[in-house]
């Protein structure tokens, strides 16, 4: 089981925004912004490669409402999702990164 399966099977804790019966988004452990929370889907895929249209279709309506939660929709905000070896995909479970609470200029990504 890696760490996001835990997450949604409640073995370990997050410090959740925002929760619905197919998605749920957390506030990542370790920020890269002053605002950063992963989005996933309660049910474990690998990454976006191998998601389905259902799946990504649903991510991404969910990403807009967890915007909406914090208020980023109204200063602006950037999704990112990294797959497979090239990109350091760190955990092997499809995670949206959404990042904001400040200007992004300066980050590194
Ligand atoms: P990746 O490199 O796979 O796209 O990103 C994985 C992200 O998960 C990283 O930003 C990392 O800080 C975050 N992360 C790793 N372990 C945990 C955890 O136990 N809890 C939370 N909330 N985030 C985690």
């Amino acid at each position: 089981m890696n760490i996001f399966e835990k997450i949604v099977a409640g073995k370990a804790q997050c410090n959740k925004v925002l929760e619905n019966d197919d998605y749920l988004a957390f506030y990542d452990i370790a920020p890269k912004a002053r605002v950063h929370i992963l989005a996933i889907p309660k049910v474990c895929v690998k990454d976006l490669q191998s998601a389905s249209p259902d799946v990504l279709k649903g991510l991404c309506e969910f990403t807009k409402e967890v915007a909406q939660t914090v208020g980023l929709d109204k200063t602006g905000y950037r999704v990112l999702t990294n797959i497979g070896e090239d990109a350091n995909q760190e955990v092997p479970y499809l995670h949206f990164h959404i990042l904001g609470g400040e200007n992004l200029k300066a980050l590194g990504f």
